[in-house]
């Protein structure tokens, strides 16, 4: 526990000194891979439930890795600029990573980012390391593979305007993903029902990116009709004397009133998309296992430790089956 806490506070010092908004904040990510475990057929479960703890932990370690090892490949795979690639409506795509390096020059693709083809080459890895039934390499990526998915449910992951800075509205990144879970998430339902197989995983991916992309415009338009019509002395919070309190990572933090009334007149979109996350991780680990020819789990941890946690998982599968994760405390940002 200790040596978590440490990780943890580690995170944030990194992210704090960084200045940086992490996609969906903590709160998001650890949610996202958290449910999708409870979501996997029995014969998966077992052994995901085991290390239930690094895979929630692991699932910000991605954006953390952009600044700790300062890895400038990490950047672009968080993301995809849509209207970058896509001048004019109706515009194709590259498929692959591979056509996509065909087609566009590496500054392009470094600047208009790589997210739906990067978390193909993820799957594969993934892939790969349950045929092999690399016990280490499964939990990475599977941890890994959960950000990528929770990043593409994003609607301002897919957008040139990510932080609103084409519109004035510079700051609604971290508004939508970090304070309004953080907010209003103790109530989401995270009962997504069970995996299911992926025939198209291509398809798949681009289906989850378009779809988050049809969103922007309606959350970014909300809020600007929404800040139109408010008293601007009541957006944000403010201390005793007056001045807008920041976060730790120096952002505007918005009145609870105000971040209640954009979180209704989004209509369920935080809740939605985030539960869309969870389904799409749970569906690509179990299309990752199913494809690397159903290896057994239940052998790569000693039985004593399964047998150990059964009692645990069984409370836990039943209070996610009402839509409620157990025991789940995080370091929030706002
Ligand atoms: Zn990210």
């Amino acid at each position: 526990m200790k040596k978590h806490l440490f990780r943890y506070a580690l995170i944030a010092a990194f992210v704090a000194a960084c200045g940086v908004f992490i996609s969906w904040g903590t709160w998001g990510h650890q949610h996202i891979n958290h449910a999708a475990v409870f979501a996997l057929p029995d014969s998966m479960r077992h052994f995901f439930y085991n290390h239930i703890d690094f895979v929630t932990e692991e699932s910000v370690i991605p954006d953390v890795r952009k600044y700790t090892i300062n890895d400038k490949a990490e950047f672009a795979r968080h993301y995809i600029d849509l209207e970058s690639y896509q001048t004019n409506p109706g515009d194709s795509l590259p498929l692959t990573m591979k056509d996509a390096g065909a087609r566009y020059d590496a500054k392009f693709l470094d600047k208009n980012g790589i997210l739906p083809w990067y978390m193909m080459e993820v799957m594969q890895k993934l892939t790969k390391a349950f045929q092999d039934k690399k016990k280490a390499e499964i939990l990475f990526l599977s941890a890994d593979l959960g950000h990528y998915l929770g990043d593409a449910h994003m609607p301002l992951h897919t957008s040139l305007n990510h932080d609103g800075q084409l519109t004035n509205q510079r700051g609604i990144h971290a508004f939508f993903e970090s304070q309004l879970p953080e907010q209003f998430g103790a109530n989401y339902n995270f009962y997504t029902g069970d995996a299911v197989y992926i025939p198209d995983l291509q398809k798949e991916i681009w289906r989850i990116v378009n779809d988050s992309h049809r969103l922007a415009d309606t959350l970014l338009l909300t809020e600007r009709q929404l800040h139109a019509s408010y008293d601007t002395s009541k957006i944000y919070l403010k201390d005793a004397a007056g001045n807008v309190v920041k976060n730790k990572y120096n952002q505007w933090v918005h009145s609870y009133e105000y971040a209640k009334a954009w979180h209704d007149a989004l209509h369920g979109m935080v809740e939605r998309q985030l539960r869309g996350a969870v389904s799409a991780t749970a569906n690509f680990w179990y299309t990752a296992w199913v494809n690397a020819g159903r290896p057994n789990l239940d052998d790569l941890d000693e039985p004593a430790l399964t047998e150990r946690n059964k009692k645990n998982l069984k409370r836990d599968y039943k209070l996610w089956r009402k839509g409620q994760l157990f025991g789940f405390k995080i370091d929030t940002e706002f």
